[in-house]
């Protein structure tokens, strides 16, 4: 018997039910990837919604890409309601978490190891105020949700709007105050499955750049030396210094200041 032959044999004298594991070896350690586990957070975070929100009240949209000032955003899940919009952020993470509503880091912590991480209430505000200028929403209409997915334990007191699980489901069902009218929800919906959103950021952003300009234009024109009003470009228009530029009072004749009057002589 040579070795190609026993091998053989040993395959052929395995059990069956043993080639059932082989995929589950493959899967494993794909499984343990963060990759998967986020994929399961975000899943969790959507069954959920489906289970314990009712679908005529609450309209749950996923992955939205929201514009930013250098590039684009994505926002796992916002949930449309007449209660509110939520914006919800997704975290991954296990061992024990610590943190409050205004540190800028947050600390994990697994054994004795420690890492810090952004505050997710500052990344998510980012959303949020995003979200609601596009939307035109006030800060009463919009909220802040935080989901922690995966085997963590809060080990600081969380604001009410940072949940564990499920727990999300909680915290969106307490606002019980209509907030957005059935109109305002349904252009919320169109807005954000429409995909509009980064149409009307670039619009916004060039008024913004507008704006700016004319407001550093006005403050690079000089002030009245006299007065402190505005000025006006005049020319000259007799005599020997005609045609020269000067700023003149606003308020002219009233006052009689003058900028660049040097030039005059
Ligand atoms: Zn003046």
């Amino acid at each position: 018997m040579d070795f190609g032959q026993l091998f053989n044999t040993l395959l052929n004298s395995l059990p069956n039910q043993v080639w059932y594991f082989v995929p589950l070896f493959i899967l494993l350690p794909i499984l343990r990837t963060p990759w998967f586990k986020g994929k399961a957070g975000e899943a969790m975070v959507n069954i959920a919604a489906k289970l314990f929100l009712d679908k005529t009240r609450y309209h749950l949209i996923k992955n939205v890409t929201l514009p930013t000032e250098d590039g684009t955003t994505q926002i796992d899940h916002i949930i449309v309601s007449r209660y509110g919009v939520f914006v919800v952020e997704t975290k991954n993470m296990k061992g024990w978490i610590f943190g409050n509503a205004k540190q800028r880091y947050w600390t994990q912590k697994i054994f004795k190891h420690s890492q810090k991480f952004q505050n997710p209430l500052h990344q998510n505000y980012k959303h949020v105020k995003t979200l609601q200028s596009l939307l035109g929403l006030s800060d009463e209409q919009v909220f802040s949700v935080v989901v922690f997915v995966g085997d963590s334990t809060f080990k600081t007191p969380m604001p009410e709007n940072v949940t564990h699980g499920g727990g999300y489901v909680r915290f969106i069902k307490a606002q019980t105050e209509p907030r957005l009218s059935d109109v305002e929800v349904q252009k919320v919906n169109e807005a954000i499955e429409s995909g509009r959103l980064a149409a009307t950021f670039r619009t916004q952003r060039e008024h913004v750049a507008h704006v700016k300009e004319i407001a550093a234009k006005k403050r690079s024109e000089p002030r009245c030396p006299k007065c402190q009003d505005e000025m006006v470009k005049r020319t000259v228009k007799r005599g020997e210094n005609i045609g020269k530029e000067f700023y003149g009072c606003k308020a002219f004749p009233k006052c009689r200041g003058m900028v660049g009057a040097s030039l005059l002589q």
